[in-house]
């Protein structure tokens, strides 16, 4: 299958008459790029987990463009689910609610749940609106393999394997959604994001945060390995060990590479780095380039531990998961 990479109306225009055939479409939103279906279509979501490579008991996220779409894909929405969806959506977080008997259970992997989720990028938004149905989508990378935060990204993994990319520039926020469990009897972070369990705890009053260890599997997607470079991945600590673990990857003949913010790099004295920016949101933005970038040049990959508050906690619970929680 020859993959097209398109732009603009062209591409919003060629997504929408994919998706009413029943074919699968990446597109851009602000957290990752997508792999998307048609919600409705069992086969159309098949083809989602064959060119992934998913497996089946892994659900899909459900795109929508506006509000309205939800009376059909929900039983009902909480005072708690509203307020929440009223603050934060569209944007980077997806809600977890019960589902109606019209959402498929290839979706959501044979769950009576559905995560929702309103993207805040506008040529997704548009995407969803033409094509006219909820959008199912995982992130559009081979299964385990880091999400992509760039077209060129969606195009390594899937040429050949999807019929379009949809060029929306590079992802704003570069992390995937918050999931939020609105379901559950205590709203629940299952995957903590740009919007943070402070940001929801102020709307909700309290959020459990997720604990990081997985008694039963409420994400089904937490057990899986995720967001794997194609080489060995360290976590390091400080600046200091960052370094040793790089003089000692040169030692043994591997081709090392720092991924670190700015203050961090300008103490690296020649080690060859990717500079991930200054501040949380640049980092955020950054990783999952930094991380692709890092896969090519590199032969090991030593990332800059960047604390567990807010952002950077979010960011970190992605990096430990691509270092197989490595701490050097
Ligand atoms: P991805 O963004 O590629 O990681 O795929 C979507 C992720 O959303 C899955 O891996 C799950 O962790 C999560 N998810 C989607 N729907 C549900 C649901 N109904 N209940 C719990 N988690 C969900
Ligand atoms: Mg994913």
């Amino acid at each position: 299958m020859q993959t097209l990479v398109l732009k603009g109306e062209e591409a919003i225009e060629k997504g929408a008459e994919l998706i009413a055939q029943g074919e699968v479409v990446a597109f851009p939103t602000e957290t990752v790029y997508g792999l998307g279906a048609d919600a409705f279509n069992e086969d159309a979501v098949k083809k989602i987990f064959a060119a992934k490579g998913r497996p089946s008991d892994n659900p899909l996220i459900v795109h929508i463009a506006d509000k309205s779409a939800l009376e059909g894909l929900v039983e009902e929405v909480s005072e708690g689910a509203k307020a929440v969806m009223d603050r934060f959506m569209p944007g980077p977080i997806t809600v977890i609610m019960k589902k109606s008997a019209k959402v498929p259970l290839s979706v959501t992997a044979g769950l009576d749940t559905v995560g929702i989720r309103m993207p805040s990028h506008n040529v997704a938004r548009e995407f969803i609106r033409r094509a006219g149905t909820p959008i199912a989508a995982p992130s559009a990378n081979r299964s385990t393999h880091i999400s992509p935060t760039g077209a060129a990204h969606v195009y390594e993994d899937m040429d050949g394997r999807i019929p379009l990319i949809i060029d929306g520039e590079d992802c704003e926020v570069g992390i995937e959604s918050t999931i939020l469990d609105m379901s559950a009897e205590v709203p629940t972070i299952l995957r903590p994001g740009a919007i943070t369990a402070e940001m929801l705890a102020e709307v909700l009053g309290a959020v459990k945060t997720f604990s990081g260890k997985v008694v039963v599997a409420k994400a089904p997607g937490m057990k899986y390995k995720h967001y794997a470079p194609l080489c060995e991945t360290v976590v390091a600590k400080d600046a200091s060990s960052a370094k040793k673990a790089y003089d000692e990857a040169l030692a043994e003949g591997l081709k090392p590479v720092i991924i670190a913010k700015s203050q961090t790099c300008a103490l690296l004295e020649g080690r060859t780095h990717i500079d991930v920016g200054p501040t949380d949101k640049d980092i955020c933005r950054n990783i999952y380039a930094a991380l692709h970038r890092g896969e090519k040049i590199a032969g090991f990959i030593v990332c800059e531990h960047f604390g567990d508050e807010g952002i950077c906690g979010s960011v970190m619970n992605r990096v430990m998961k691509s270092a197989g929680g490595k701490i050097v």
